[in-house]
């Protein structure tokens, strides 16, 4: 089954309002020669600017959170329908900054996902390992768990809408790039997850990302293993001439 492959940046918090219109103004004029989908998740403070720079473009344009109610006594939240509001319809869900740092768990990633689907902006759900998870030799478990419980509840025709990021927590911000065979091993794991706990047409769907440390010079022999069907980028989001860079890859 043939997947659209897609390159999703995460600018994380990085860029006012005034940096993003200045991104878009440069990254526009470069020219994209592979057929790829391109996303940016970026900062709150800079969606509506980030979609008024986009417009006409196929960039699309989402955030890095969202809360799984939609409104009332959440201080500092942001709901789906806000977010929608906006133009944008994107969201980075899961991150491990998010779970490390803010409390996120598979029930809050499963909430958000299902809440997500509900104003029809796109999830991309993120799971991965930590290193000592990776040296202990339980790496497929946690992901399986991480999998499982993040789509409790969610039909196979939902969850085909979604897209899946793997990001092995040791190559995130750290310029260790998983080899193109320990990305790929772990994305086809997904994959055969998502056949057993679905079907396998709902798994050849559904596309899979894999983010961590992706540079000009890593993304082509990663997205050329079978079960990657694009990339979650960081820091190398932030420079168009690196991002684009990627994305033609
Ligand atoms: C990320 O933030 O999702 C990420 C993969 O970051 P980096 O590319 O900087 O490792």
């Amino acid at each position: 089954m043939a997947r659209t492959r897609l390159v999703a940046g995460n600018w994380k918090m990085n860029k006012t309002a005034a940096e993003a219109k200045a991104f878009f103004e440069a990254f526009n004029a470069m020219p994209q020669t592979a057929g790829s989908e391109v996303v940016f998740c970026v900062p709150f403070t800079s969606l509506e600017t980030s979609v008024a720079m986009t417009e006409g473009t196929k960039i699309g344009i989402g955030a890095q959170n969202i809360h799984f109610e939609n409104s009332g006594a959440f201080t500092g939240e942001v709901s789906a329908e806000m977010l929608k509001a906006t133009g944008a319809q994107w969201v980075v869900l899961g991150h491990s900054e998010r779970r490390e740092y803010f409390a996120e768990t598979d029930d809050t990633v499963n909430k958000k996902i299902k809440k997500a689907l509900e104003y029809g902006i796109t999830p991309i759900v993120c799971c991965g390992e930590s290193l000592y998870q990776r040296e202990n030799g339980i790496t497929f478990a946690w992901i399986a768990s991480q999998l499982r419980l993040g789509y409790v509840g969610i039909s196979a025709e939902d969850a085909k809408k979604t897209v899946i990021a793997y990001e092995p927590i040791w190559a995130i911000g750290t310029g260790k790039v998983a080899t193109d065979d320990q990305a790929q091993e772990v994305c086809a794991f997904i994959r055969a997850e998502l056949a057993a706990m679905y079907d396998e047409e709902t798994a050849q769907s559904i596309r899979i990302l894999y983010g961590g440390s992706v540079s000009p010079d890593s993304a082509a022999g990663l997205f050329s293993m079978p079960d990657i069907d694009g990339g979650l980028v960081g820091g190398a989001s932030l420079v168009a001439e690196k991002f684009i860079k990627i994305v033609n890859a």
